[in-house]
C-alpha cells in the first residue's frame, strides 16, 4: 500500500511524541473497566502479634471484620537480602514494584536519604497500559516522609515521568498554597516565610526532574481543601488520620482507580514508648473501615474494589532490647510480615496457608488489574482468586 503525505506526517508526528514523552501517543490506550485497587501499607512497620493474631491485635476491624470478606495470608516474608534493611521505603518500594532494592540512593545531602525507585511502580505498569488520568492514580503519603514523595514514578526508561501518579500529602498542600497565595498577591510575608521555611525540609530531598506537574483536578482539590482547614495548619487532622481525611476526599472528588495510602505512625515507636505502636495500630484500623465502609456506599467503589492491606516491614520481637519494637537489627520477625486482599474475584474468608513472598504483591495487583508487571520478581498469587 502506498504510504501518502498525510499518513507519513502522522508517522512523523508520531515518532516526535516517542522521542519527546517516550511512547506513542498514536497508540490509543484502552480505556479501564476493571476494578479499583485500594493498596494501604500497615505502614510504619508491624509485627504479627499486634496486628493479624486474634487474642493479641489492636486493629479487631481488620481481623474480625474485613479478614471475613477477604483472604487473610498470615506468613508473608520479606527476603533476607545481605546488605538489605528490614524498612519502610524498602518494603514500599518492594510492595510497588515486585522488586527488591529496585531502588538507588540518589546522593546523601546533609545525611538525608533521597532514593528513587528504579524498576516501574504499579503506577506506571497502569498508566501506561490504560487511558487513566494522573489524577485517577495516587499515592497517600504521611506529613514528615519527604523521601517518600519520589515513588510516585520510576526512574526507568520505559516508564517513569509520563505515567506517574499524583500524590497527596500536606507537603503538597504547602507547596500549592505558597504558590497560590503569591499569585494572589496578598499574603502576609510572615505567612509566606513560615510556609518557605516548612519546605525546606522537604526540597532537601529534591531529586532532579522531579518537581509537581501542575494539574488542574488537583488545584481544585487544594481549593476545596483550604476552604474547609484554611491556611494554618491548625484545623485539618494530622498523622496517620491525615492520611485518612486525604484517601477519603480522594475518593469523592477524584475517584482514583489506584491509590496507595502510605501509613506510618506505628513508626514513632522509635522513640521509646511501646503505646505510640499500639494506638498506631488502632488509628489505622479505624481508618481501613471508614476507607472500606466508605466505598461500600459509592457507586463508583462498591463491588468493584480490591482492598490490599500489607506491611512495610516488620519489627523485632526480642524484649531483652532496651527500646523494644525496633526493625533495623535484620531479626526474624522484622521479615515476618502478613497480608490481607479483599474484594470482587477474590475468595471469601478464607485463609491463605502457604507462605508467601513480599515481592509477589506487584504481580497480584497486576493481575487483579490485568497488566503484566513484567519486571517484578515475584508471581502473582494465583490462589487469591475465587
Ligand atoms: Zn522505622
Amino acid at each position: 500500500m502506498a504510504v501518502t503525505r498525510r499518513r507519513f506526517n502522522a508517522a512523523l508526528a508520531a515518532s516526535a511524541a516517542t522521542l519527546q514523552f517516550g511512547f506513542n501517543l498514536t497508540s490509543a490506550r484502552a480505556a479501564y473497566r476493571g476494578p479499583n485497587v485500594i493498596i494501604v501499607r500497615f505502614g510504619g512497620g508491624v509485627r504479627r502479634a499486634e496486628t493479624i493474631v486474634p487474642d493479641t491485635t489492636w486493629a479487631p476491624y481488620l481481623v474480625n471484620v474485613l479478614a471475613k470478606r477477604g483472604v487473610l495470608i498470615p506468613d508473608v516474608h520479606i527476603a533476607d537480602i545481605e546488605g538489605m534493611d528490614t524498612s519502610h521505603a524498602e518494603g514500599t518500594i518492594n510492595i510497588l514494584t515486585g522488586r527488591y532494592a529496585a531502588w538507588k540512593d540518589a546522593g546523601s545531602k546533609f545525611l538525608t536519604p533521597r532514593i528513587e525507585p528504579t524498576a516501574p511502580t504499579l503506577f506506571e505498569y497502569l498508566r501506561k497500559a490504560f487511558d487513566i488520568a494522573p489524577h485517577e492514580v495516587l499515592l497517600i503519603n504521611g506529613e514528615d516522609r519527604p523521601q517518600e514523595e519520589f515513588f510516585s514514578f520510576a526512574r526507568h526508561k520505559k516508564f517513569g515521568g509520563a505515567f506517574r501518579a499524583e500524590v497527596l500529602s500536606l507537603y503538597r498542600y504547602k507547596r500549592w498554597l505558597y504558590q497560590t497565595l503569591i499569585a494572589e498577591g496578598r499574603a502576609k510575608s510572615e505567612q509566606l516565610e513560615n510556609l518557605a521555611e516548612q519546605m525546606k525540609k522537604f526540597d532537601k530531598h529534591t531529586l532532579p526532574g522531579r518537581t509537581p506537574k501542575a494539574n488542574a483536578r488537583l488545584d481544585r482539590f487544594w481549593q476545596h481543601w483550604r476552604r474547609d482547614y484554611r491556611e494554618t495548619g491548625l484545623i485539618n487532622a494530622r498523622g496517620d488520620q491525615l492520611l485518612t481525611e486525604l484517601a477519603l476526599r480522594a475518593m469523592r472528588q477524584l475517584k482514583p482507580r489506584l491509590m496507595m495510602i502510605n501509613y506510618q505512625d506505628p513508626d514513632y515507636v522509635h522513640w521509646g514508648n511501646a503505646s505510640h505502636y499500639t494506638r498506631a495500630i488502632a488509628v489505622i484500623d479505624r481508618g481501613l473501615r471508614q476507607l472500606v465502609e466508605t466505598a461500600d456506599h459509592m457507586d463508583a467503589y462498591a463491588g468493584r474494589t480490591v482492598f490490599v492491606v500489607i506491611p512495610d516491614c516488620g519489627r523485632d520481637s526480642n524484649s531483652l532490647l532496651g527500646i523494644p519494637f525496633q526493625h533495623h537489627f535484620n531479626t526474624k520477625s522484622a521479615h515476618e510480615i502478613w497480608a490481607l486482599v479483599a474484594g470482587p474475584g477474590i475468595a471469601r474468608g478464607r485463609v491463605l496457608d502457604k507462605p508467601i513472598d513480599q515481592s509477589q504483591i506487584a504481580a497480584t495487583v497486576g493481575a487483579v488489574m490485568g497488566f503484566k508487571a513484567r519486571y517484578a520478581e515475584g508471581d502473582a498469587i494465583s490462589d487469591l482468586f475465587s
